[in-house]
């Protein structure tokens, strides 16, 4: 049966993902809608407008390498971009290459089922509306499914509650208040130091101590500017390379290879130069190799202990429980400085956990009541499955994501799943870990060929193969248990267990950017052998 399209394709999220996927689908001469949520373009960089909000990334990889010449003019302002700074330069993207009017705003997708009679998607949205399409590419984002706030009596409080991931866009003051900051993750870490500038008072609930990695920010001068204009193909050649994507060169240093003198250095070094270089910059090996790890966890937990005034306060803010780098490092900027004012301090809830929001304030189970004005929730996300499991996503057959993803997520290289024919997921679930963006555009381009090649074959149906998709699940599984990862005992949502009842899974393939790029690349050339496309049906009109 032929049906009607709505559009060629329909993509779920306007974030860097829907925006490069737009991109690929017009290069493919493909009509393509774009539903967002939001009010605005941005994803991740709409909703996490907190104060402090920056990338963990160097600004000069954190964008896309499609257009150099937007590159080529665009001024870097700052090492790590804040979260203005990246809405900026999507609204540039977006506005340059003429998005927006491709793009439904406040459009939530609520529902997406297969029909299987037209080999057609059908979308439901918030605002009513059901499209038709033959592609569904959902860019929803890994870490876009905010978890609610757990406690009981959050209606009674007489302050106000905000939470990092849906802050409001209005200025938000914090002079003057009391201010209560529930978390300490990545979002966490860059909302303490800011709040405490301004507060009267700033008191940190913690329930796992993360390593907290010195940032190290700067502006960036005219001179570098020029020099990333000069060199930023062989910058982008390096995300190649390195095993997270980032802009920089490989050590090929390894732990028992380095002469026992000079580990101390070496640490110092990547301690100093910022950003995520103590974990990529030191040993290749800190992941796997117990030894190295556990040397790399106390060298950061001696220089809390250095930073840190209070030695109470110091403790309490070393991690103990997991190994670095198995739970998302945070980077700060002069995080473990802020616990030396005075107007801080810091409540353990591991043992003692909050049991309830009162009008006054944050109760723990010890009975004591914790005044504040304000309380800031920065629980964290139902990361890289919630959005879609969010969603009423039927395949073939009528069975949902929820069912085909009830003993835990899977698919053929982060891309696809078997029994959701012309669905591609961008950043899904066993996607490599890396800097986001550079994976984005592979997988884009990816997509974007299979659908390419599937046309050209006269096919209008494209789905994983079963055994690929256990094949790659199994793969991923295999290199995780190959790291440290799974050890510990902090819960992490690269296994989802962040989530109280999520089924422990390894969501990401964590054996490197390169060799994810090269199996994307070696799909691609050998004609995509773990998706089928079948010839020959009647193409929709
Ligand atoms: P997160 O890392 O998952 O942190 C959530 C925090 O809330 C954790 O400290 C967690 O404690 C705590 N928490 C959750 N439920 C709690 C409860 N019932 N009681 C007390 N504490 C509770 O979330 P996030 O900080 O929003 O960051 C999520 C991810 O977003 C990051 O890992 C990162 O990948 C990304 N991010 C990136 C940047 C950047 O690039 N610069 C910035 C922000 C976020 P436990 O650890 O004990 O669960």
């Amino acid at each position: 049966m032929s049906a009607e399209l709505d559009h060629e394709a329909v993509i779920i999220g306007a974030g860097f993902a829907g925006l490069r996927m737009l991109h690929e689908c017009r290069e493919l001469g493909l009509s393509a809608r774009v539903l967002e949520a939001g009010t605005d373009i941005g994803g991740t960089w709409y909703w996490n407008r907190y104060p402090g909000a920056r990338t963990d990334t160097e600004s000069w990889a954190y964008c896309f390498r499609f257009d150099q010449d937007l590159l080529d003019e665009w001024e870097f302002v700052e090492r790590f971009p804040s979260q203005p700074q990246v809405h900026k330069y999507l609204t540039a993207v977006a506005t340059k290459h003429e998005m927006f009017k491709d793009i439904a705003l406040g459009t939530r997708v609520t529902s997406a089922r297969w029909n299987e009679d037209s080999n057609t998607w059908e979308v439901g949205t918030n605002t009513g509306e059901t499209l038709r399409c033959r592609w569904l590419i959902s860019g929803s984002g890994l870490l876009s499914t905010p978890l609610e706030i757990p406690f009981p009596g959050r209606e009674s409080f007489h302050g106000e509650i905000l939470m990092s991931n849906r802050w409001p866009k209005d200025e938000v003051s914090f002079a003057g208040k009391r201010v209560a900051v529930v978390g300490t993750g990545a979002s966490a870490v860059q909302i303490i130091p800011e709040v405490a500038h301004v507060a009267e008072h700033l008191t940190v609930f913690q329930r796992t101590p993360n390593y907290v990695m010195p940032g190290r920010n700067y502006l960036v001068g005219e001179r570098q500017r020029e020099w990333i204009r000069n060199n930023h193909s062989y910058l982008w050649d390096l995300c190649e390379t390195q095993v997270f994507a980032f802009p920089w060169t490989t050590e090929n240093r390894f732990w028992n290879d380095t002469d026992p003198e000079k580990r101390e250095r070496i640490f110092d070094r990547g301690w100093e130069q910022g950003g995520f270089q103590f974990a990529f910059k030191t040993y290749d090996d800190m992941l796997v190799v117990k030894e190295c790890n556990d040397a790399a966890s106390e060298y950061v937990r001696n220089k809390i202990r250095a930073i840190v005034d209070d030695p109470e306060t110091a403790e309490n803010l070393c991690p103990k429980d997991h190994p670095i780098f198995s739970k998302r490092t945070p980077l700060g900027h002069f995080y473990y400085e802020t616990y030396n004012r005075p107007n801080v301090s810091l409540v353990p809830v591991k043992n003692n956990p909050i049991v309830e929001i009162v009008p006054t304030g944050v109760k723990t189970a010890d009975g004591v009541v914790h005044d504040v004005d304000m309380i800031i929730f920065a629980l964290g996300f139902d990361a890289v499955t919630g959005a879609l499991m969010a969603l009423d996503l039927q395949g073939k057959g009528g069975v949902s994501i929820q069912e085909r993803w009830a003993e835990g997520a899977e698919t053929y290289l982060g891309v696809a799943v078997d029994g959701f024919p012309n669905l591609f997921s961008i950043i899904g679930p066993q996607t490599s870990f890396t800097n986001i963006p550079p994976t984005i555009e592979k997988q884009a381009i990816f997509i974007g060929q299979a659908i390419h090649r599937a046309r050209s074959m006269g096919s209008n149906v494209v789905e994983a193969r079963p055994e690929a998709v256990k094949e790659w699940a199994g793969t991923c599984e295999a290199v995780l248990n190959m790291t440290l990862l799974p050890t510990g005992d902090a819960a992490s949502w690269f296994l989802g267990t962040n989530v109280e009842g999520k089924k422990s899974n390894v969501l990401f393939f964590f054996g490197g950017a390169a060799p994810y790029y090269v199996m994307l690349d070696a799909a691609v050339a050998d004609g995509f052998p773990g998706l089928v496309m079948e010839p020959g049906l009647e193409p929709a009109r």
